[in-house]
């Protein structure tokens, strides 16, 4: 077996699913939920979420061509969003997988129209609209056009329109008003002409403090995975979201060191007395991130102790004082042991990023075991 593993809660995850369903459908309304599983399903597993995920969820939603063709290839068959810009060379596979792409400009919906005719292939889009975020999209004052060429051509299927917002994990920030009522805009025009298609904005910050951003469908990505897209601001009705990942090791040496002695590269830890020392096999290889060195925090027999010394690409080592260690033991770097709790926001903090970052940067190294 594996030393080193992340652990999925799939009941967790699953509660986290239907308690934001629960919460964007009261008053009986009938919200698509989109489940974002990029980027390995946020260092969850993408194959592994999506089998979890697939019969809570209406819609997939990933970065990439690759990311939808292997979810294809371990036979997921819920419809699957592309969110990213498409390069040319990719129409083709696109639409053999059956993935739906996003047009974010009008010689991309030509572009595609263009493939099509000569093959006598249809393709399922959605229009991405910019309202603020200035990353990919037509401007609204151009959204119309767009629409109706993508109306217009019987090689493209309208299935859906969308936006992304910029600043929505603040609450009643005035900029993701703007947007709502931009984006509302555009889909008052697209439901005139066909009302059937899927208009969808909210990320978690929506979800959580925007129920006007909800519009067909959702998107939340770090809360469906139990994190709040800001921890100063928890919402009651999504208390029953958590964090279904635990990062999980074992001891794999321990050997007792005198004082005053160096610990790992350019022994950056030093001891101050004859003291046991154990060695965990996981660094920085794995995405255990090396700005962790001495100040990482690990739980081994209920104790929580600090990383001692530099991150090594494999390895790293702690120092237990007195206390006892076995080789074999469990190690917990993110998530609980008895009583204790490491949290992913407490990791996130010592390396001054966000949740998204430390979860992405486990590499597939590490095995993730659904539980
Ligand atoms: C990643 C992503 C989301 C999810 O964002 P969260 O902040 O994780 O909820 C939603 N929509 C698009 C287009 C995305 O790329």
């Amino acid at each position: 077996m594996h030393n080193t593993v992340i652990e999925i809660n799939s009941q967790q995850f699953i509660q986290n699913i239907q308690t934001i369903r629960d919460h964007v459908n009261h008053n009986n309304k009938r919200i698509k939920f989109c489940l974002p599983i990029k980027a390995n399903a946020y260092g969850h597993g993408l194959v592994g979420i999506a089998k979890i995920a697939q019969e809570y969820v209406d819609y997939f939603g990933v970065a990439c061509l690759d990311e939808g063709v292997i979810l294809r290839q371990h036979g997921i068959i819920k419809p699957i969003l592309v969110f990213g810009s498409f390069a040319e060379g990719q129409v083709e596979a696109l639409i053999n997988n059956s993935l739906e792409v996003t047009v974010s400009s009008l010689y991309k919906a030509q572009y595609v129209a263009e493939y099509c005719e000569s093959t006598g292939k249809v393709c399922n889009v959605h229009i991405k609209v910019d309202t603020g975020m200035n990353r990919i999209g037509v401007r609204v004052e151009n959204a119309r056009y767009l629409i109706d060429y993508v109306l217009q051509h019987k090689c493209l299927n309208l299935v859906g329109a969308y936006s992304h917002l910029a600043s929505s994990d603040c609450a009643d920030d005035g900029f993701t008003k703007e947007q709502i009522t931009k984006f509302a805009q555009v889909v008052l025009y697209i439901k005139k002409h066909k009302p059937e298609t899927i208009c969808h904005l909210a990320n978690s910050g929506g979800v959580c403090y925007y129920p006007d951003s909800y519009f067909d469908m959702v998107r939340p990505g770090i809360m469906s995975y139990g994190y709040s897209p800001n921890k100063l601001l928890l919402n009651d009705g999504l208390s029953y979201t958590a964090s279904c990942f635990e990062l999980k090791s074992i001891v794999s040496y321990f050997k007792v060191v005198a004082a005053n002695q160096g610990i790992s590269y350019n022994h950056k830890y030093t001891t101050t007395q004859e003291t046991r020392v154990v060695t965990i096999p996981i660094g920085y290889g794995d995405g255990y991130r090396r700005c962790l060195s001495n100040i990482g925090e690990v739980l081994i027999r209920g104790h929580m102790y600090k990383v001692s010394g530099t991150i090594c690409m494999d390895m790293l080592m702690v120092d237990i004082g007195s206390n006892e260690a076995y080789v074999g033991d469990e190690v917990v770097l993110i998530g609980k042991q008895g009583t204790q709790n490491i949290t992913l926001e407490s990791v996130v903090n010592k390396c001054s990023t966000i949740t998204y970052e430390i979860l992405c940067s486990f590499n597939d190294r590490i095995p993730r075991v659904y539980l």
